[in-house]
């Protein structure tokens, strides 16, 4: 990511000195400010700049934890006037670590905790801190819910932006296909409303263009009836069958009704037996669960079984444990239309060296809806993928940062030549090659998008888009 132009914050003056320019500005930023402003050396600044994924170890200049859009647009607006270096904090899993920059500014959302359900219109509207335990738990007393995250710490925020896979895809759609509106703080301060009816070219952006048009500080989101309880949960086979395993789920999931979705793991257990295990979610009757899913109980047969009728809120949950927040990570994402026999047999020869106990390799079902989606419907562009292929590294010594980091490098080039393109919030490295395979064919109308809503492109701590006119 290029930061020429950028202005380092100064540190805030020592006691006895005089404050300066840059005192004054902040301390007239903080005057119509209602939420919170920290500086290095603050009591909670270090608690705001750390992130999901330990190995970012970044020092903005200013955090302005903003609470509501008034705020956001104080703190755009500040930045913009003094050039500073611009990040944005939803619910701060991106890998990459963009929520968090070092000597700018950081626009904090995790205080803006707003949910309103409308249970009659089927619709929520969410502030960008909200994560999708939080969301899930307002819906569910209603009977309701939208796809969401497999993780349920993860925000809410970056996840639709950039697209939203997750367990009722296959139903409906991703998560970007059920936002109906967003209240969005433009590089100009302003705040505007997106919707199909207003900036419809602006709402087609937000869905798939990933943080690169403004700060969202509300989302829209349309609702389904789904659970309280479904038919889910996970399955484990031996190592030594992995690549049966993998050709089993393959033909699986393909023929999958839409209320399945799935994805397939590589993993090692707390215990440290490697495994490949299958999880899966139908969100329609229990009894029909029972019926889809039982080829998947069937087959094998598998030497854990944990598939049944169980809380949707409970499933949501059910991969925290393999996540938690603090370790070192780095995540590479390749989708695929397919998973051919010769993906299986380098899948299976990566896992058998795998260099972290850690370290899971995913393919995630895109999902049977979400497929189904015009391509030029959205700004999200791999509507004929079926999966995303994940190499999700992780790891507890900073000694085996490039040891880690190479390894799942190689993984994901071994992958490449079934990959038709990188899934947004997939990347990892940030660099030209792999944001334009992540917009894909989206990406000249999104470039042409950013030079009219943000033409000094001052959101640029994202897989960023450069303006083109
Ligand atoms: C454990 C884990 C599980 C995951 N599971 C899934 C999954 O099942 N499905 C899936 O699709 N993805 C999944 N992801 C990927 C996830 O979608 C991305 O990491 C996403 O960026 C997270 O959003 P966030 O708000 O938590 O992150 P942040 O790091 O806060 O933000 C991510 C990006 O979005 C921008 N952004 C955040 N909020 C706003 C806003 N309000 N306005 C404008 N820009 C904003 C940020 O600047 C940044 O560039 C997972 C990630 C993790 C770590």
């Amino acid at each position: 990511m290029s930061t020429p132009d950028v202005r380092i914050v100064p540190d805030a003056p020592q006691p006895g000195q005089r404050p300066g320019h840059w005192e004054v500005a902040v301390e007239s930023l903080a005057a119509g400010f209602h939420g919170e402003l920290l500086r290095p050396g603050d009591a909670g600044y270090d608690d705001a700049r750390r992130i999901w994924n330990g190995m970012i170890d970044r020092k903005p200049g200013l955090i302005a934890r903003c609470v509501d859009a008034a705020d956001v647009a104080r703190a755009v607006t500040f930045a913009r006037e003094h050039s500073l270096l611009v990040s944005v904090r939803g619910g701060d899993h991106n890998a990459a670590g963009n929520a968090v920059c070092d000597g700018g500014l950081m626009v904090d959302l995790a205080p803006m905790k707003g949910i309103v359900v409308d249970p009659a219109a089927r619709t929520a509207r969410v502030e960008p801190g909200v994560r999708w335990a939080e969301l899930d738990a307002a819906t569910q007393r209603h009977g309701l819910a939208t796809t969401g995250g497999t993780v349920s710490d993860t925000g809410v925020a970056g996840l639709t932006l950039g697209g939203g896979l997750g367990w009722l895809a296959g139903r409906y759609g991703l998560t970007c296909d059920n936002l109906l509106a967003a209240d969005v703080v433009t590089a100009n301060g302003r705040l505007v409303r997106a919707s199909a009816a207003a900036h419809p070219d602006l709402f087609w952006g937000l869905r798939g263009g990933s943080g690169n048009f403004g700060v969202v500080t509300a989302f829209e989101l349309q609702l389904h009836p789904v659970g309280p309880t479904v038919f889910a949960g996970m399955v484990a086979h031996p190592l030594e069958r992995a690549a049966d395993v993998l050709r089993f789920y393959r033909d699986f999931a393909s023929a999958a009704p839409d209320e399945v979705n799935t994805a397939c793991a590589f993993m090692t257990t707390p215990d440290g037996v490697r495994v490949v295990a299958i999880a899966a979610c139908h969100c329609g009757s229990v009894e029909d669960g029972a019926r889809a899913l039982a080829p998947l109980k069937a087959f094998g047969p598998p030497v854990l079984d944990q598939v049944g009728p169980m809380p949707y809120l409970l499933f949501q949950g059910a991969l925290d444990g393999a996540f938690p927040r603090g370790r070192r990570y780095y995540w590479k994402s390749a989708v695929v239309p397919a998973i051919p026999d010769d993906m299986v047999a380098r899948t299976v020869e990566q896992f058998a060296a795998v260099p972290s106990p850690l370290t899971i390799l995913l393919f995630q079902q895109v999902g049977n809806a979400a497929n189904r989606v015009a391509p030029d419907a959205t700004a999200f562009p791999h509507r004929d993928a079926r999966w995303d292929a994940l190499v999700l590294s992780g790891w507890e010594d900073p000694a085996e940062d490039a040891a880690q980091i190479a390894w799942s490098r190689q993984v994901w080039e071994s992958w490449r030549p079934f990959s038709t393109g990188v899934y947004v919030n997939g990347v990892a490295d940030g660099d030209a090659a792999e944001v334009r395979a992540a917009y894909g064919a989206r990406y000249d109308r999104l470039a042409a998008l950013k030079a009219k809503y943000d033409p000094t492109n001052l959101f640029r701590v994202n897989a960023n888009i450069p303006p083109r006119a």
